[in-house]
């Protein structure tokens, strides 16, 4: 093992010879593709949007040949290793302290292979908005959350619960093949007739299986959408909760809703800001589906635009600054019940919470059979997390566990505790089963630990 030093390690200080070092030991692929403390670059790359870092390294391979390095050097140091694309993970920790990270972001190519069929190949750096432009001349989309700034590695391995959810599903239920690096260096690539096993697991679980460095995708057509902002009075939150639920569910598909609930603040009251996007550009018939919303409550103000896709997830580009939410709490539900409801009435009123959040699910996530992938809740309409600083974590816990019983299961994207039991919240039976044995397989020794870790 190289002596990196006891500064390096802990990121706090190199020297330029120190890093003249770093550089020469690596392979000779990587050499000028490491970002070490000390670099220009490194603040740009230490931390990502989430979580603060000091890693002692961040390698950057272009290719997939050069993950395979990277992995091996990385194994070979005996250092902790983080997998990361986007940066924007919030359950997987895509930097660390003292440790490698495998920054996937120069495999960032999206292909159009085939217009007639809408097969893409998108490599895991990419940002989703830059797919969404990318898709757009085409007339081709991808449905696969509300910032355009997530990687593609990181939602595509999990789930992908975007704006068109109800119309199209999941980001995970239009992939059709995933080429990988897996812990022994080997590179596969898995789809329905090779792999099936790791294809069923890298789209929920593919953080612990390896390196996606490319994943081919079915997108469909998809040109402008109807998007309607509202913000509404929620001091009524449980009635407005319950109403916003029964709506959502008595929609057409074309409807998808996300909704940010604030606490009160300064004198104002708790509010709502409800996203809708039609999926279409019938204007009235998106009138018509997205009139009932105006009655969920008080409304303060409102928009509406019939939009190209891309608008909805721009992708921002700002540096990663690791700002982090440090506990982000993830449940899913049938219906928004008068339990849950009031649950998070009370957490809100009571400041538990910066912000809480619903995405509705349901629709066409729900037509594909539980046990197709790695992501089996296929039954529930609603995903909801909760997300607060260190200083409210035990306050937020604390309501979070009156809330359980009523949960039913975890998108594990959204959730920062990964103690066993979540495991499966995460991935209900026989999900954990099948994912325990092949973990076993091909990785026993839980290289890839940064993201719910399956032991
Ligand atoms: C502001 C914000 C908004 C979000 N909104 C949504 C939303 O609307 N819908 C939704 O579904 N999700 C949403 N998310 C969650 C997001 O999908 C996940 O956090 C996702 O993991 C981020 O992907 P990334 O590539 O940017 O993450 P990274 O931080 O790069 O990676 C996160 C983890 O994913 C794994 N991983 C990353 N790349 C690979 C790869 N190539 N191969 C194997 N494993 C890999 C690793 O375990 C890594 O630790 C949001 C997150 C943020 C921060």
């Amino acid at each position: 093992m190289p002596d990196y030093g006891h500064d390096l390690m802990f990121g706090t200080f190199i020297t330029p010879s120190a890093h003249r070092g770093v550089q020469e030991a690596l392979p000779a692929s990587l050499r000028g593709k490491a970002i070490a403390p000390g670099d220009a670059a490194y603040p740009g790359v230490r931390h990502s949007y989430s979580w603060p870092g000091s890693p002692a390294l961040v390698l950057r391979p272009e290719n997939a040949d050069e993950v395979v390095t990277a992995l091996a050097y990385v194994r070979a140091q005996e250092l902790p290793l983080a997998v990361r694309s986007g940066g924007h993970g919030i359950s997987g920790r895509s930097t660390n302290d003292g440790g490698i990270v495998i920054d996937l972001a120069e495999l960032n190519r999206v292909e159009v292979l085939d217009r007639a069929s809408g097969r893409v190949r998108l490599e895991p750096g990419a940002r989703w908005g830059e797919v969404a432009r990318k898709l757009a001349p085409y007339g081709l989309a991808m449905s696969s959350g509300d910032s355009g700034g997530v990687g593609v590695g990181g939602l595509t391995t999990t789930g992908g619960i975007g704006y068109l959810a109800r119309k199209h599903g999941l980001t995970i239920d239009h992939v059709t093949a995933v080429e990988m690096v897996l812990a022994d260096g080997t590179q596969v690539r898995a789809d329905r007739d090779h792999h099936p096993d790791l294809f069923w697991a890298v789209r929920g679980a593919g953080g612990n299986f390896g390196v996606v460095t490319a994943f081919e995708l079915e997108a469909y057509e998809v040109g402008d959408v109807v998007y309607a902002g509202l913000v509404v009075d929620a001091t009524e939150t449980a009635a407005f909760l319950r109403r916003w639920g029964r709506l959502v569910e008595e929609a057409p598909r074309e409807i998808t809703s996300f909704l940010t609930l604030a606490p009160a603040r300064g004198g104002n009251p708790p509010v709502a800001q409800m996203t809708l996007v039609y999926a279409g550009d019938e204007v009235e018939a998106a009138q018509d589906a997205l009139s009932p919303f105006l009655g969920a409550g008080p409304v303060l103000d409102q928009q509406a635009a019939v939009v190209p896709y891309p608008e909805l997830v721009r992708a921002s580009g700002q540096r990663h600054e690791g700002h982090g939410l440090a506990e982000v709490r993830s449940g899913l539900v049938e219906h928004v019940t008068p339990e849950i409801a009031a649950g998070v009435e009370g957490m809100l009123h009571a400041g538990d919470t910066l912000f809480t959040q619903f995405r509705s699910v349901g629709g066409a996530v729900n037509d594909v059979p539980a046990q197709a992938t790695a992501y089996p809740h296929r039954t529930q309409n609603f995903s909801l997390l909760a997300a607060t600083v260190p200083v409210l974590s035990a306050r937020l816990n604390k309501r979070w566990e009156a809330l359980r019983e009523h949960l039913n299961g975890l998108y594990l994207s959204f959730e920062t505790d990964t103690s066993p039991e979540r495991l499966a919240d995460a991935f209900p039976e026989p999900a954990l089963s099948r994912l325990r044995a092949l973990k076993q397989i091909h990785d026993p020794d839980n290289v890839f630990n940064g993201n719910f870790p399956i032991r």
